[in-house]
């Protein structure tokens, strides 16, 4: 059971399941309102996160327990507007099934759900490059973000078992491994950036000329050896309350192997919503980031 719904497979915003958002996005029309077997109508969306269609419960009937109205995964295809995806279900944070996954585990079959994830790494790797750069505040260059998408290719992380089109962004930092900050830039006011100040005296942290709100780290003439790198690792989620709430840890560390010393630990909170929200913005909001696109554009062929 869950809170949010979408109403479309492709691209799709997120929205609260509400009598009055639901009847404004669907006009009351089909195919989310369905006369069912026994000529009941029933209301139909899709789910936030597997994309398979959902039933709406308790829209115009009152349920049970007092609850709000909620969505229900509908385990059948609904014309016009989701195919049922067994596999999407089985991965599906929301399904009944609690399958652990690690950084290597992939699903078995390439269905149309994970050719939407590549697609949407591939038309809007700028945008995924944003808002991991947001959440983790650090400002990945274009270099950086091309070696990232280089081993997400390698890895064919659009069949990592707990990918979204939701979390597509912290997806690529978590299967991209450890990464150097070395000439990466970091926001001034962040936590992070302060946290490098003070355990590691030998970073040199200068005002990028551009960028005016970040830093370029490199080493002081005089400092010692530094190799200051990222990962995000311990991807987890759970419902709670109907929601999922998804979350990953970033660590930022000194050095190597048994010695590297943690400088920083951050726990990364995915919102369901954000990304695909971003992404639907109009075009005259939007701002596009062209390098990045055309480093996703080489590197990953369209799907035909
Ligand atoms: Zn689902």
């Amino acid at each position: 059971m869950f809170v949010d719904c979408s109403f479309s497979i492709t691209l799709h915003n997120i929205h609260r399941i509400q009598k009055d958002i639901f009847e404004r996005e669907t006009l009351q029309q089909p195919p989310y309102y369905i006369h069912g077997e026994k000529n009941e109508l029933s209301q139909f969306a899709v789910c936030p996160a597997c994309d398979n269609p959902i039933q709406i419960i308790g829209l115009y009937k009152s349920i049970k327990d007092g609850r709000e109205c909620y969505g229900k995964h509908h385990l059948n295809s609904i014309r016009g507007l989701a195919e049922y995806n067994q596999q999407a279900y089985d991965y599906c944070p929301y399904s009944q099934n609690r399958i652990n996954v690690n950084e290597n585990s992939r699903k078995d079959q390439l269905t149309d759900y994970e050719r939407r994830i590549y697609t949407l790494m591939r038309e809007q790797f700028d945008r995924v490059i944003y808002v991991l750069s947001k959440a983790i505040d650090i400002k990945i260059t274009a270099s950086a973000a091309r070696r990232m998408l280089e081993t997400y290719i390698n890895g064919r992380g659009w069949l990592y078992s707990w990918a979204t089109l939701n979390n597509l962004p912290y997806v690529l930092g978590h299967l991209t491994w450890s990464k150097t900050l070395y000439g990466q830039l970091i926001f001034r006011d962040s936590p992070l950036h302060k946290a490098i100040i003070e355990k590691c005296p030998s970073a040199e942290l200068t005002p990028h000329s551009y960028y005016s709100d970040y830093d370029i780290i490199s080493k002081k003439e005089n400092g010692n050896y530094i190799d200051l790198n990222y990962c995000i690792i311990d991807h987890k989620r759970s419902i709670v309350n109907d929601q999922n709430e998804e979350t990953m840890q970033l660590l930022v560390t000194n050095g190597r192997g048994n010695h590297a010393e943690l400088i920083f630990k951050k726990r990364l909170e995915i919102d369901e919503a954000y990304f695909l929200n971003l992404i639907n913005l109009p075009e005259e909001r939007a701002q596009r980031n062209e390098s990045l696109i055309n480093i996703a554009a080489e590197l990953m062929p369209a799907l035909t």
